[in-house]
């Protein structure tokens, strides 16, 4: 996007996804002088693969204070670009006594914290989804303060809000690893040279262990495939966001619907989840019912990436420009299929395209939004575990505060990097953790 590379900026952001361009927008509009490099297109991995929910419920308590500010973002975002955000509220639906319990418990455990969120039951639940189901839903989870946005369009847009702010953007320009001078951060070495900055910023999604990896940091992160895809313009009036466990759906700007289901992810076994299966294994087995464990081509691709390297040449980085897996066809369709069977609104529906994208997981699906204490200067921003979009405004003006040092809006303790130092020492699961599994992505 910007021609030539500066000689020195106040903070050099590695990664063009929603994080790193949230957070540029949040520093640029501070007055800082930002660089965002990436090593193929902005948004061309998650970012503009996933569902588009933007929503507070099923949440980790600690995450609420970042979804209720996320939502103030969206709709700053949205008066300034279209970004396909609307409030159109979200909802998991329940079918029985068991998963209404369920439903309450996520309520209990959020009562101290912001969120628009309460439990429908009987009419309440049919009048809400506005179209005939087949299936007997008896309660809802339900927030009207939740919502969707177009993720194609959601991270450029935000793109253009910092470019706006006087932030510059780099594509095509991976960055090899950063510049420490006596111990601290003085800039990034990227494929077309270095670039001074006394912080940098390290968003790079599922490529983020393999950076904090070859600098000497250690940090506790896996991939897992997701896929989705999306139904042409349907006249139907379902306007929320759903979860009916065995599909999800939501409305698209363009008339059709996103579908896709939670037992549609992937973990396939490579080198990293071997060398991390103990801190990794309650989260396993939380969502085994979600998440199917692979083995296969992965592995040895994994294991034939090198996880040391120079940065005077090529590194891992500049081979794959854009992750891009492909779809997991069998558990779309037969999303659609259970999409199809509970709301005959559907039977018509035409699947435009189907996709896949890799999330970066950690073991707490808590993500680090962190100072990298052994290496001043140095900023992380990862780990968002299949919801990072939704919260990824609220997250990048986070990191900016940190990077800032002013007081943060949100409290940030539960997203520290250090939570994991504990566990790389005895290799029990991280000191820092309320409750081992994944929210589930999304
Ligand atoms: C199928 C699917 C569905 C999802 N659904 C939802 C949802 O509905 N709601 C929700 O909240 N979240 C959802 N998510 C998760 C969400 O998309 C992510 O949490 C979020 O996009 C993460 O943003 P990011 O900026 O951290 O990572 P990314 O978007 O992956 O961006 C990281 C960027 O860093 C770049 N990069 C990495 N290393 C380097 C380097 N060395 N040099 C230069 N560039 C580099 C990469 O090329 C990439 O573009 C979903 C994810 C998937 C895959």
């Amino acid at each position: 996007m910007s021609p030539s590379l500066p000689q020195q900026v106040d903070v050099a952001i590695i990664g063009g996804g929603i994080i790193g361009i949230s957070t540029a927008w949040a520093l640029a509009k501070a007055g800082l002088k930002v660089a965002v490099f990436e090593k193929g297109v902005v948004a061309g991995e998650q970012s503009s693969r996933n569902w588009g929910w933007i929503r507070s419920i099923g949440r980790d308590p600690a995450e609420l204070p970042l979804a209720h500010r996320a939502n103030s973002l969206w709709r700053e975002i949205q008066r300034q670009v279209n970004v396909g955000y609307r409030q159109t509220g979200l909802a998991y639906l329940g079918e029985n006594a068991a998963d209404q319990v369920e439903l309450q418990k996520w309520l209990d455990s959020a009562r101290l914290h912001p969120t628009g969120a309460r439990l429908l039951t009987g009419d309440a639940v049919r009048k809400l989804l506005a179209e005939p189901s087949q299936r007997p839903w008896t309660s809802a989870l339900h927030s009207g303060e939740d919502g969707v946005a177009e993720p194609h369009l959601a991270t450029a847009g935000i793109a253009q809000l910092a470019q706006a702010a006087g932030c510059q953007i780099f594509e095509q320009c991976a960055v090899r690893g950063l510049d420490i001078v006596d111990g601290r951060t003085a800039g990034v070495i990227t494929e077309h040279g270095r670039v001074g900055a006394d912080r940098v910023v390290l968003a790079g999604g599922a490529w983020s262990r393999l950076m904090c990896g070859n600098t000497g940091v250690f940090l506790p992160q896996l991939k897992v495939h997701g896929s989705a895809l999306r139904t042409a313009a349907l006249p139907n009036d379902l306007d929320l966001a759903i979860n009916g466990k065995q599909f999800t759906c939501r409305p698209r700007a363009d008339g059709g619907y996103t579908v896709s289901r939670l037992a549609a992810s992937v973990a396939d076994v490579t080198p990293d989840s071997i060398r991390l299966m103990r801190l990794f294994l309650p989260a396993w087995m939380a969502q085994r019912q979600n998440l199917k464990i692979r083995f296969g081509r992965r592995f040895f691709e994994e294991l034939l990436t090198p996880t040391r390297f120079a940065l005077d040449r090529p590194t891992p980085f500049e081979k794959t420009r854009i992750l891009d897996p492909g779809p997991n066809v069998g558990a779309v369709h037969a999303a659609l299929r259970q999409l199809q069977q509970a709301f005959p609104a559907f039977e018509g529906a035409q699947v435009a395209h189907a996709w896949g994208g890799m999330m970066d997981v950690t073991p707490d699906a808590l993500p680090v939004i962190s100072a990298v204490d052994a290496i001043p200067g140095f900023f992380i921003g990862t780990g968002f575990s299949g919801h990072g979009f939704g919260i990824g405004p609220a997250a990048g003006e986070l990191l900016a505060e940190l990077v800032r040092e002013v007081v943060p809006t949100v409290g940030h303790h539960a997203f520290r990097l250090s939570r994991f130092r504990a566990s790389r020492r005895d290799g029990s699961p991280h000191a820092g953790s309320r409750r081992a599994g994944t929210q589930g992505a999304e």
